[in-house]
């Protein structure tokens, strides 16, 4: 059984929030039954769109990417459940947006390949670096939420 308390990061990118998809990108979240254990706006700088974007800073679309994720403010969110990375990649849909499944964000909201509404880690280790770039520890709030009940299984809150 995968950790309940995983944690994984999402930004609304600049095209979601210029659109205003945001509270629909959270609402799907929530209704999922993920709890939201960390969210703010911030702009972000060329520096950390470099570490964040490392594994695609080479390619020739980079710079693109680069000037689009700085267009406007991005919204941040830190998720917690059973198995969350995986939960939230499959949410969110594949990277070409015009192609992704319907029913995901990205299926559902976008067209574009860059433009396509959301980031979320990639894996577990790298949500773990991810949270910790985008959030200071005391941004990231710890409490019980009592729809868990009902989200999960006994076993599945052990
Ligand atoms: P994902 O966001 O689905 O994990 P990647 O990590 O491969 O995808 O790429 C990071 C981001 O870079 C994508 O979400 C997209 O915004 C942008 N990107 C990826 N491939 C391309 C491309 N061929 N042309 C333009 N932008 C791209």
């Amino acid at each position: 059984m995968g950790n309940i308390k995983e944690r994984t990061l999402v930004l609304v990118k600049p095209d979601g929030v210029q659109r205003g998809l945001i509270g629909n990108v959270i609402q799907r979240f929530e209704t999922k039954g993920l709890k939201v254990v960390g969210i703010k706006m911030m702009s972000l700088d060329e520096a950390v769109l470099r570490e964040h974007y490392a594994h695609i800073a080479d390619k020739p679309f980079f710079p693109g990417v680069s000037s689009f994720m700085r267009s406007s403010p991005v919204v941040a969110i830190c998720l917690e459940g059973l198995d969350v990375v995986n939960a939230i990649r499959i949410l969110c849909g594949i990277t070409k947006a015009r192609e992704a499944d319907a029913g995901t964000i990205r299926g559902d909201l976008a067209m574009s390949v860059a433009c396509n509404v959301v980031h979320a880690s990639d894996s577990v280790e790298n949500a773990q670096a991810e949270v910790k770039r985008f959030f200071n520890p005391d941004q990231i709030f710890d409490y019980n939420k009592s729809e868990y009940m009902n989200v999960y299984v006994e076993d599945e809150r052990a």
